[in-house]
């Protein structure tokens, strides 16, 4: 296939043109930069199978040639106050990501008769109140909260992409993704795995936000790429959960980190602007991805984090 991947230079996307291409296909990658990095697809520029347009997908893409499909990935997508790269300090490109980036790219696969596939998100189940999180709950998000330029962003996506499937026929599916991590995460864009990380490879104390005792389940990114590749393959058109089980609270996750990374910095709590609207449990009920897909993560957190260490200490100079 001739495929379009929105958010190329992302974390997630620059991993998904990797397997792709490996796959045999041949990928035309889009990218901003707002919150990605030419770096992160620097190795594949001389590929002939991939080619790569700077452009912002909130606004009319132009595709001269035939696409099979579209990976709409592009979005900003840490929830940190204090990372200027974290949707909180980019609420209207968050939303028009979103919203207009995903009709867009939508657009494009009507066009060609592609399959389309998007990226949502664990967010979009809120602060959920039943646990864990099957795709037939329908979420807990208040519209006009602090997470709600991306929460509600993503839920118009998933709308939208329904009405195109529903009403235009387009071939869609929709990867709802639960918190992932690996190499190529942004360092300074905030989320609990960059952020400790890299005070733990720096020696310093970890900065737990509140008591800790909120949770989520981690997922390692090949573990992550391999359920969305599946789910693109797949002829199913409803939302799949895509995520790790393994629930752990934020201070197990510090501490696990420090752990195998030999840090004695230590923890320390710290109130954060967004503890408020932290949701405080979350857990992918995987039933559907282990059924339709055949596919459940292989990955353990100790494993995983060994794995994005050398990525962190080359971008740390260590
Ligand atoms: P990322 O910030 O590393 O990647 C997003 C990419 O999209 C960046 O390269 C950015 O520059 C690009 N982008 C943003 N707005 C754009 C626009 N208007 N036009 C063109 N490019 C634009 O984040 P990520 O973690 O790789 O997330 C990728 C996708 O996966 C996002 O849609 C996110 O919502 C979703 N997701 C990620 C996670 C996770 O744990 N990593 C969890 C749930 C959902
Ligand atoms: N967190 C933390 N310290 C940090 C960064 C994050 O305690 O330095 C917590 C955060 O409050 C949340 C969890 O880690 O409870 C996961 O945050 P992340 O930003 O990775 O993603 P989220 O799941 O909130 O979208």
């Amino acid at each position: 296939m001739r495929i379009l991947i929105t958010g190329a230079a992302g974390f997630l996307g620059s991993h998904l043109c990797d397997y792709l291409l490996a796959d045999g296909h041949q990928i035309v990658g889009m990218d901003n930069f707002i919150t990605g990095n030419p770096e992160n697809i620097a190795h594949l520029m001389g590929n002939e199978n991939f080619s790569f347009y700077k452009h912002d997908v909130s606004n009319y893409i132009f595709t001269p040639d035939k696409v099979d499909a579209v990976l709409h990935f592009a979005s900003p997508a840490s929830p940190n106050p204090d990372s200027e790269r974290a949707y909180f300090n980019l609420p209207i490109q968050t939303m028009k990501a979103g919203a207009l980036g995903t009709h867009n790219s939508l657009g494009v696969a009507k066009a060609h008769n592609a399959k389309f596939l998007l990226a949502s998100t664990s967010e979009i189940y809120g602060d959920p109140t039943v646990h864990p999180q099957s795709e037939d709950y329908p979420g807990n998000v208040d519209p006009i909260g602090t997470r709600a330029v991306y929460d509600e962003a993503k839920r118009f996506a998933e709308s939208l992409t329904m009405a195109y499937h529903r009403y235009h026929g387009v071939d869609t599916r929709i990867v709802r993704i639960f918190n992932t991590y690996g190499p190529r995460m942004d360092l300074e864009d905030g989320r609990a795995l960059p952020n400790f990380l890299k005070q733990a490879l720096l020696g310093e104390e970890l900065t737990v936000y509140g008591n800790g005792q909120q949770t989520r389940s981690f997922c390692y990114v090949d573990d992550l790429i391999k359920g969305i590749v599946r789910l693109l393959y797949s002829d199913e058109n409803f939302p799949v959960n895509i995520g790790n089980p393994d629930e752990i609270t934020i201070l197990q996750f510090a501490e696990a980190i420090n752990r195998v990374t030999d840090n004695q910095g230590g923890i320390t709590f710290v109130p954060s602007g967004r503890s408020a609207r932290d949701p405080q449990r979350r857990r992918p009920d995987v039933t559907r991805a282990k059924e339709i897909l055949k596919w459940e993560a292989q990955v353990g957190l100790d494993d995983g984090i060994t794995r994005t260490m050398p990525y962190f200490k080359e971008k740390l100079g260590l």
